[in-house]
């Protein structure tokens, strides 16, 4: 069973989408990406995945998944900010403290 998060209806296992519209495949991998991007903006690009992460988070939190999607654009925020802050001092003291 898959029960849909949007509507309640349980689908039968392996659905793709749901009768409503939902779309079972597509969430799970946002909200992945969502984590994947606010990790990465850590040690990679922060103002890229960092924002990444956030839209990715507003996009989960429009798709009824808000938890997840509160949470990604609060990591991406703070991760975007650390991650900016290590690569600063990375470039001006070349270590990353
Ligand atoms: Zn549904």
């Amino acid at each position: 069973m898959r029960i849909c998060p949007k509507c309640g209806l349980n689908n039968p296992p392996g659905t793709v989408a749901c009768n409503c519209g939902y779309d079972f495949k597509r969430s799970v991998s946002l909200v992945a990406a969502g984590y994947v991007c606010a990790v990465l903006a850590l040690g990679f690009f922060p103002p890229g995945f960092g924002l990444a992460a956030v839209v990715i988070g507003i996009v989960n939190v429009t798709k009824s998944k808000e938890g997840h999607g509160i949470a990604q654009i609060v990591l991406g925020v703070t991760c975007g900010f650390v991650g900016w802050n290590i690569g600063a001092n990375i470039a001006a003291t070349g270590h990353p403290w």
